[in-house]
């Protein structure tokens, strides 16, 4: 932590911040400029915050020079992280495909929509058992029913499932079937189930809270790795802005910044950000240009007949373009297409 004096402070002032530093256990180092003072701050940083050092005399401005979430920041790892789910790895030397229906319906439309997205390259399932739903009307999911279709599509596939959990109540009822669990954008502060998920020995995938400043969604990180689990993959899904043509506005920029911030591994939801289906490819080869670590698509056999999202979702024409993109463009970047299985890299994918 950094402190500067405003140019009229006295020794005064200065050698009060000293003391008071030290009384809170840690050291003050105060350097002398021409027109300023500066006092560099070394020790417990949460203790310093609790001195209210932006209202003593004579201090202009109180700065932090660490960033507030050290689990998940990079500075302290300097290598990207790789997060295996089910065996699938997600993380800088891979472009990971997860798709999937937006909510488990039925045993056959959760079946048709994961032959869909193995078809076009995915080795991870999506799909939602438990829907944070904007309205108390709209289809909520089907809970635990769900998460048993999802468990036998995961069977007949070999795919591993990606799944939400919206209560911290259902954690451990909803770890005990997924591979990986998804935190939502309407949860992506909602710490008491951050923190459940953290202590569920479970990969994560944590969206962007859709009104989440870059750090603010790093820190929601930070509550998951505090319990222990580093196992988290981040994922940009869009955020409010003016624009109403789209559903959210995809910040791209959000992935290098990230990654830049923390070792851990980020993915788009090109889906959820545009919320059209006609976005989706284009957002996808987006992401995978700026070096998304993976994308998470929606696909529904019948999206005219979707209980959620249907008009977002990619139908079977869209599969051969989904899959052309997953063959051509992570080469591009110097990736490979994530499988479980290296040696079957591309086996999955449809040929031209
Ligand atoms: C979803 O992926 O199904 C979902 C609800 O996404 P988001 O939280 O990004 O809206
Ligand atoms: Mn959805």
């Amino acid at each position: 932590m950094v402190i500067v004096m405003a140019p009229e402070a006295g020794q005064q002032d200065i050698d009060a911040i000293v003391e008071l530093v030290g009384t809170a256990g840690g050291n003050a180092f105060v350097s002398r400029g021409v027109s300023r003072t500066i006092i560099g701050l070394v020790g417990d940083i949460e203790q310093f915050s609790a001195l209210n050092l932006r209202g003593m005399p004579g201090v202009a401005d109180v700065m932090r020079v660490s960033t507030p979430y050290k689990l998940v920041s990079r500075d302290n790892h300097p290598d990207r992280s790789t997060v295996r789910v089910g065996g699938v790895p997600i993380g800088p030397d891979t472009v990971t495909l997860i798709a999937g229906p937006c909510a488990v319906e039925t045993p056959q439309q959760t079946l048709e929509a994961a032959e869909m997205a193995k078809a076009a390259g995915a080795t991870l399932l999506r799909g939602g058992a438990y829907k944070p739903r904007t309205s108390p009307y709209a289809f909520q999911g089907l809970g635990e029913a769900g998460l048993r279709i999802l468990a036998d599509v995961r069977e007949a596939t070999g795919l591993p499932v990606v799944t939400e959990v919206v209560d911290a109540h259902d954690v451990d009822l909803v770890a005990s079937y997924a591979d990986m669990l998804q935190v939502g954008t309407r949860n992506a502060q909602n710490f008491a189930l951050l923190q459940a998920v953290g202590g569920a020995g479970k990969p994560v995938m944590l969206k962007r809270g859709m009104n989440a400043t870059i750090e603010e969604w790093l820190m929601a990180a930070e509550y998951i790795a505090q319990r222990g689990n580093l196992d988290i993959v981040l994922c940009e899904r869009g955020i409010r802005t003016f624009e109403t043509a789209t559903r959210n506005t995809l910040d791209v920029s959000a992935v290098p910044v990230a990654q830049r911030l923390s070792h851990l591994p980020v993915i788009i939801d090109p889906s959820h950000s545009g919320g059209r289906r006609d976005l989706v490819l284009p957002l996808t080869r987006a992401a995978i240009a700026v070096g998304a670590d993976g994308v998470i698509v929606d696909v529904h056999p019948h999206p005219e007949q979707a209980l959620c999202d249907g008009p977002q979702a990619l139908v079977n024409g869209d599969l051969r373009e989904l899959a052309r993109i997953m063959r051509q463009f992570p080469p591009l970047l110097g990736r490979t297409v994530a499988t479980a299985n290296p040696a079957a890299s591309g086996d999955l994918l449809m040929s031209n």
